[in-house]
């Protein structure tokens, strides 16, 4: 049985918690897409031409801490606004949403681009001020180099850049429930999505 549930939304608003959480609740695969574009961004600081690194993208390549600086994440942000680019990634994102048992997939087209068609829709955003916050304090913990000022600035530009750009822009998917973590809890944010997929399974039989 093929399952989606698609998580969109902006830096740090709780996407990855949340989809890690309901991919383990329910028994789902997760696949985090912005790993896909952190790996192409990384490629391109060392050098290489960005549609010839996502065309040559390996599993081994989404791993590693140095995808999660603020330079890789900037980097990410820019090849993600390069049409071709988007194309190359979409056919391996598609198969992931529709293999069988069920997949969780996080990113900003989930709902949009690749997986309209997923049976669970979420739109996870919280204000900017709190998901600075949370991303400066996940960067002190990672001994990373960072002021709140700086991240502040950093995920402003990257939410401008993802909603303005013209190829699959962030925005809520038609259908899609939008979860504002801004003063919730990580657990009372994992309940609220967790609380939705139940409901579209029972409603399933
Ligand atoms: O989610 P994360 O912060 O790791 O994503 C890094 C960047 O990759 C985002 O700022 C966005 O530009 C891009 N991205 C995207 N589409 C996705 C996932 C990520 O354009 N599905």
């Amino acid at each position: 049985m093929a399952f989606t549930v698609a998580i969109d939304g902006p830096a740090a608003a709780g996407k990855g918690t949340i989809s890690k959480a309901v991919a383990a609740r329910f028994g789902f695969a997760h696949l985090d897409t912005g790993l896909l574009y952190r790996a192409v961004g990384a490629k391109v600081i060392a050098g290489a031409d960005p549609v010839e690194a996502a065309l040559a993208l390996q599993p081994d390549d989404l791993a590693g801490e140095g995808l999660r600086s603020p330079a890789v994440a900037d980097a990410a942000s820019r090849v993600a606004a390069i049409p071709d680019v988007r194309a190359v990634l979409v056919e391996f994102q598609r198969a992931f949403a529709r293999r069988e048992g069920g997949a969780v997939l996080d990113g900003r087209d989930i709902g949009t681009v690749i997986c309209p068609e997923a049976e669970v829709k979420l739109f996870v955003t919280a204000s900017p001020d709190a998901r600075a916050g949370r991303r400066y304090a996940e960067l002190v913990e990672r001994g990373m180099e960072a002021t709140p000022e700086g991240v502040l600035a950093d995920v402003e530009a990257r939410d401008a850049r993802d909603s303005g750009r013209a190829v699959a822009p962030l925005r809520p998917a038609e259908g899609a429930v939008v979860i504002d973590t801004s003063g919730l809890t990580v657990a009372d944010a994992v309940a609220a999505a967790t609380a939705v997929v139940r409901a579209v399974l029972d409603g399933r039989g």
